[in-house]
Parts: structure tokens; C-alpha cells; sequence
């Protein structure tokens, strides 16, 4: 061991994380002109690896190595432009890469902004000018519930504790996080508010702007150019920047202080990343409040079951405390009122009841606003061929074309594979092919048709392709430039449209009853949302649901705004099927140019010698995924399930290892999920 001037001893051996696919570290020679103390783990280093230089994180020093130390590459750089990441921000990516089955180095990497992770980032350009702190907005004064809510909050004192804060849309659930920032920021600590992709609204960051114009807020999530967001990340992680507002991936910041999580729309299915690492944002969020020992606040009108189950379920001890607002805050404010249209008894005149078709046109008198939700963007999901049976097929995927008449495009929404709109039946030249069923388009062109003065707005992913086009979109939205809105789940979200009163859902039973056994939940969270738009204080609303099935639990259930007794009911369900949250899975997935590759490959997974000494650990057959091929990969699934998450870690871990040496065709391809959402 060498022995630094000022005598604090130095070790000339750098650990590094490599984001790799292997599970281990690579250790690195000290340069000579360099020094390093315990100080610099956490730092960030350029090192070779290979034929190529890349960035790594320092996470240990050590005296010896595998390797004599002068076979060992010298570090090329230590980077000091951020401070090193501390070491909460190193037990979270630990917990994370052992909980997901991550290579460390993948987590660690993967987490910081791609700034940071470049070799040769691109010169950052003058930093944006600050504006001028304004004076901070006053707050609405408290109702009872929303005081009740704080003040329990408040009496449960520092130290770890979640809350599930079940509020209807508009009952001032945001208000709440908005006071607990303000505590928070008074006792010198920092507060992380997570929110999904599409709420991050300047609307919103405005808002909180407003009300803490001295905490230097920054947003965090995908979109934002490079330079701004490792800008606004190292605004955090130095601790200038008081107040992080983000998607999921900004629950890997590090914040110094750090005295408050809240996840807004805790439910949302946006909090879950689908590849890479396959992790949970709002359950990453709960183990970081946990380990900092700080209260979290999770929030919505819908929760999602885990986190009903983990408040009120009566046969566990509830791990978080439920906090409930019941009302809409603003005075006077009601719920809107939901009915259903029985359309077995009534001929649709192009997907339209004319219950439904009288409550527009009476909007339009009115000059109030309707919406109308369907969840199937495109013109129609197929286009047909009666003559000789020809339907529009990806080529690549076990899926339709969907089509696009707007601008005259068949699509695939699983590979983006598309090909103009044939005129003549490829197969059999018959001229009269047809689009079979409804979208978003088609919805938008009937209601053209039949209200000609209405000016109409579609808003979708074909629409809102960009955050801009979104955001441009509800601009026009606010400034009262549309009579009726025709749109998916992007319009249900978090919302306010002054004039909106009336909310027609189309096309919702498909999801009743969907293979995949979520479908319900997210139905109903969905309807909750969007009826949730409706009804201002002085303009009541009104929701219309179009069903073959109006006795279904669920549409009774919406009728009474009862999300409590739904919740009951499927948990019940979930619990007598032995599903999540009453159960714990992964899922081993693969996918190859050949059906039967992949089968064999978790066939051979399967037949793991040692799965019999995991008694507790139930490994399902193989079988081909729903959507059995995709972008011409053949696709197939594993699931794995235990009564216990501790058991089913022990065994992924080792089975993890042993996935690893399986030898598999060369184009095979697979992947590890841990609590997986989508079947
Ligand atoms: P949520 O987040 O539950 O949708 P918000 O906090 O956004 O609800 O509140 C909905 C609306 O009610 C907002 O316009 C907000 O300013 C207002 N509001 C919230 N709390 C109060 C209150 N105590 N008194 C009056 N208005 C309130
Ligand atoms: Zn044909
Ligand atoms: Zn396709």
C-alpha cells in the first residue's frame, strides 16, 4: 500500500461499474499523476475497455486484484464535474440490481443522464438564464379532508411511511403534495414528485413553480434534450435544485436532503419501463423512501390492487396508511353523472347511439364540449376483402395492419412495419375491399359528417406524436378552439377542459373480458379518468357508456363512483385465483426466428436441476407469448410464481446464473422480468 503526502493511505487498485451484461465489476491501476481517496468512489471514470474507451462509476478501491496490478489498464480520466454519487443513490442501484436480476453496472450506468454516460459529450451550451424568482402564489385555504389528510400525515413524524392517497379526480390530491413539499422544503429538505410521462405538463410545473418560485424546480424525463436534462440532474444531485418534477426515471436522482417522495397516479402503467431494466418506478420509489427513511405519498383515483391490497387489504397488516378525499375540492363541484346505453336494443348508426348522438348535439347548442374515448387510434383495426377472405396482415407480426385513412397508410402498432392502402384485394383484385370496425379516425369522420359546424379534434398518438404536438394540442383544447374531442386514453388523463359536460365511451367491453387478466383494472381506471373530465363547478357533467353489457360489475360500479367495492371484488378474485398481489411472479421470455428455439431455450431453463430444491417456487410450461411473433421474432414465455417474494428472489438469483450458461442459438434472445404487468 503507497501512502499519500498527507498520509491518508491510498490503494492503487479502481473498481469499476461497466455498463455491460456481465455481473461483475473491472478493476482499473491508479494513473500515476493521479490520486485517489475514499472520497472519489462515486466518481465518474473513462476507462478502456476493449478497443474502446467508455464511462464508468468508481464503486471501490482495493489493494489487490485478480490480476498482478501492472497487468491491469490504467484509468484513462477521473471525471470531477458532478461530485460523486453518494451512497443511498449506491444501495438503491444495488437493491434494484438485485431485485430486477440487473447486472450492476447496467443499473448504475443506465440511471444517469445520457450526458454523463458519454465518452465525447457534446459541448453544452450557455447555460439558461434563470427567471427571476417571482413572488410565490397563495394556497386555497384547506377543506376537512384534505386537513384531515395532512394532519395525520404531520402526527405520524419523520421516519419511513407510505401513504396511499386515494382521491377522485379534482378532489385536491395535488394540493395535498403541494403542502407537503412546503413542510418539507421548511425543514431544509429536498422533494421528489414522480408523475407519468404524459401529466408532465408546463401546466403542471407551472403550478408548482407558482406556489415554490425559490426552489429552483427542474423537470426530468425522456424528452428533454440531452444538454438540459444532465443540466437539471446535476442541479439536483448538487442540491440546487430543491424540487425534482419527473417521469420514472427520474427516481434515480440523487438528491441530497431528500425529504419527501410523492408518486402521482401511482396506477399508471407509464411507471413500469419495458425494457432494458424492467423496473417499477413507483416500487423503486417506495424501497427509496424506505431506505432514506422518509415518508412517500402515493396517490390516485384509482389505485392500482398491489397498493389497495398493501392499505385496506383486512386479512394482511396494512403496510400503508389510507388517506381519503371523497369530494371534489372545488365548491360545488359534483361528480358527474354516469349512465349506461343498452346497445343491444338499439341499432347503431355508425357506432353511435342515438342517446349518445341527442347529448352531442345538445352540447353543440349549448356551446359546451364533448368527448368522445375510444381506446383504438387508426381508421378501423383491419381492412378486408369479402370475396376471397384477404385481411391486411403484418408480415412480421402475428397482428393486422391497422388502418390509417388519414394519411392513407396500413400500419403495424407492434413493429411500425407499414405499406400504402391497397386499392384492389392483393389476392384477388376484387375492388370493393372494406375496413372492418372502428378507430379513432373513423369516429372523427362520422362525426364530421353529422355535425358539419362542429369543429372536431382528434387527439391520439397519431396526432400527439411529439410532446410539442401534445402540448400544442391542448392549447388548443383550453382556448375553446374545439366542440368535440375524439380521442384514446390520452385525453383521459389529468385535464382540466373548462366546457367540457359530456363524455361518450365507445368500444369498452372488449376489455371485460380480454385474455389478459389486468385488463379490467386498467379498464376501469381508464373510464374513471376520462369520466373524471366532465363537469365543471357550474356546468355539471354527464358520462354515456355504449355496452352490450350494462349489468357488468364493473359499469355498476362506475355508476357509483364506487372504486372501494370494485377493488374488493377483484382482489377477492385475485385472491381465490392466487394471482398478484396474493402471489409473486417473473416472467423468463425469449424470442428467436424459430417458434421451437425459443420454446427450447426455457424448456432447458425449466429443467434447471436445482429448481426441486425451491419448493416454493412454481415454474409454469413454456408457451408461445399472446403476440406470438413480432417484427419476425417468434416469442414464447416462462412464468415463475411464489406465495412468497422472498422465495422467489433466492431462486431467481441462482437461476439467473444459470440462465446464463445455457447455450442458445445465436440469434436468440432473452430476458428476465420481475413482477411483469403484461401477459
Ligand atoms: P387532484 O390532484 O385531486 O386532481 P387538485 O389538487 O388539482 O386535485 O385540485 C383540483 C382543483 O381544486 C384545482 O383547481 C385546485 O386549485 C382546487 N382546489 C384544491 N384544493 C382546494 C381547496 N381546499 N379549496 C378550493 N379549491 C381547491
Ligand atoms: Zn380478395
Ligand atoms: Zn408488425
Amino acid at each position: 500500500m503507497s501512502v499519500a503526502n498527507n498520509n491518508v493511505p491510498i490503494t492503487p487498485i479502481v473498481r469499476v461499474a461497466l455498463a455491460v451484461p456481465l455481473c461483475r465489476l473491472f478493476d482499473y491501476r491508479t494513473p500515476p499523476e493521479d490520486t485517489l481517496t475514499p472520497e472519489d468512489i462515486g466518481r465518474r471514470v473513462r476507462v478502456g475497455f476493449g478497443k474502446r474507451s467508455c464511462i464508468g462509476v468508481i464503486v471501490a478501491l482495493a489493494d489487490t486484484s485478480e490480476l498482478p496490478v501492472e497487468q491491469l489498464k490504467p484509468i484513462e480520466a477521473v471525471l470531477r464535474d458532478t461530485p460523486a454519487l453518494p451512497a443511498d443513490w449506491f444501495r438503491l442501484t444495488e437493491f434494484c440490481a438485485s431485485y430486477y436480476q440487473v447486472p450492476l453496472g447496467e443499473v448504475m450506468l443506465s440511471t444517469l443522464p445520457a450526458g454523463l454516460r458519454r465518452v465525447d459529450p457534446p459541448k453544452a451550451r450557455v447555460a439558461r438564464r434563470l427567471s427571476k424568482p417571482r413572488v410565490a402564489q397563495e394556497a386555497p385555504e384547506l377543506n376537512d379532508e384534505q386537513r384531515q389528510a395532512l394532519e395525520i400525515i404531520a402526527a405520524a413524524g419523520p421516519g419511513f411511511h407510505a401513504y396511499l392517497l386515494h382521491g377522485v379526480t379534482g378532489s385536491g390530491k395535488t394540493e395535498i403534495y403541494l403542502r407537503l413539499i412546503e413542510r418539507a422544503l421548511a425543514a431544509g429538505h429536498s422533494a421528489l414528485l414522480l408523475v407519468p410521462e404524459i401529466n408532465l405538463t408546463p401546466q403542471l410545473e407551472a403550478r408548482v413553480t407558482a406556489r415554490f418560485p425559490e426552489a429552483g424546480l427542474v423537470g426530468l424525463h425522456s424528452e428533454l434534450a440531452e444538454a438540459a436534462r444532465t443540466r437539471n440532474w446535476k442541479a439536483a444531485h448538487e442540491g440546487r435544485a430543491r424540487i425534482v418534477l419527473g417521469t420514472r426515471l427520474a427516481v434515480f436522482t440523487p438528491m441530497p436532503e431528500l425529504g419527501l417522495i410523492v408518486v402521482d397516479e401511482e396506477h399508471d402503467a407509464s411507471f413500469k419501463q419495458q425494457d432494458g431494466m424492467r423496473y417499477s418506478a413507483r416500487d423503486v420509489a417506495v424501497f427509496r423512501a424506505h431506505q432514506q427513511g422518509i415518508p412517500i405519498v402515493l396517490g390516485s383515483a384509482t389505485p392500482s390492487l398491489e397498493s389497495w391490497a398493501n392499505a385496506c387489504d383486512s386479512s394482511t397488516p396494512a403496510r400503508y396508511s389510507l388517506l381519503s378525499l371523497t369530494e371534489r375540492a372545488v365548491i360545488g363541484a359534483r361528480m358527474p353523472a354516469v349512465q349506461r346505453i343498452d346497445t343491444r336494443s338499439e341499432k347503431l348508426q355508425d357506432g353511435f347511439s342515438g342517446v349518445l348522438l341527442r347529448a352531442i348535439a345538445g352540447r353543440l347548442e349549448r356551446g359546451e364540449q364533448s368527448l368522445i374515448f375510444l381506446n383504438r387510434r387508426g381508421y378501423a383495426p383491419v381492412l378486408a376483402c369479402a370475396q376471397c377472405g384477404w385481411v391486411s396482415r403484418c408480415q412480421r407480426c402475428a397482428a393486422n395492419l391497422v388502418l390509417h385513412l388519414a394519411d392513407g397508410r396500413l400500419r403495424c402498432h407492434h413493429c411500425g412495419f407499414e405499406s400504402r392502402v391497397p386499392r384492389l384485394c392483393p389476392t384477388c383484385g376484387n375492388q370493393d375491399i372494406q375496413p372492418f370496425g372502428r378507430g379513432t379516425q373513423r369516429l372523427e369522420a362520422v362525426l364530421a359528417e353529422r355535425f358539419p359546424r362542429a369543429r372536431i379534434l382528434r387527439v391520439d398518438r397519431d396526432s400527439a406524436r411529439s410532446r410539442k404536438q401534445w402540448e400544442a394540442l391542448l392549447e388548443r383544447i383550453h382556448a375553446g378552439e374545439a366542440d368535440i374531442l375524439v380521442g384514446t386514453q390520452m385525453l383521459a388523463k389529468g385535464h382540466d377542459f373548462p366546457r367540457l359536460t359530456l363524455v361518450g365511451v365507445l368500444g369498452a367491453d372488449a376489455a371485460l373480458f380480454a385474455a389478459d387478466w389486468r385488463a379490467p383494472e386498467r379498464l376501469f381506471a381508464q373510464l374513471m379518468q376520462v369520466a373524471g373530465r366532465a363537469g365543471r363547478a357550474d356546468l355539471p357533467g354527464e358520462v354515456l357508456i355504449q355496452t352490450q353489457f350494462p349489468e357488468h360489475p364493473l359499469y355498476a360500479a362506475l355508476v357509483r363512483h364506487d372504486y372501494p367495492a370494485f377493488a374488493a371484488a377483484l382482489l377477492e378474485e385475485r385472491r381465490q385465483a392466487g394471482f398478484p398481489p396474493y402471489a409473486y411472479q417473473a416472467m423468463l421470455r425469449a424470442e428467436a426466428p424459430q417458434m421451437a428455439d425459443a420454446i427450447a431455450f426455457l424448456a432447458t431453463a425449466r429443467a434447471w436441476p436445482r429448481v426441486a430444491e425451491h419448493a416454493d417456487v412454481m415454474l409454469y410450461d413454456p408457451v408461445p407469448m399472446r403476440l406470438a411473433r413480432r417484427a419476425n421474432l417468434e416469442r414464447a414465455q416462462l412464468l415463475a410464481e411464489s406465495l412468497s417474494r422472498r422465495a422467489l428472489q433466492a431462486f431467481l438469483s441462482e437461476w439467473n446464473g444459470a440462465l446464463e450458461s445455457i447455450k442458445a442459438p445465436s440469434k436468440l434472445r432473452w430476458h428476465l422480468e420481475v413482477d411483469p404487468l403484461e401477459f
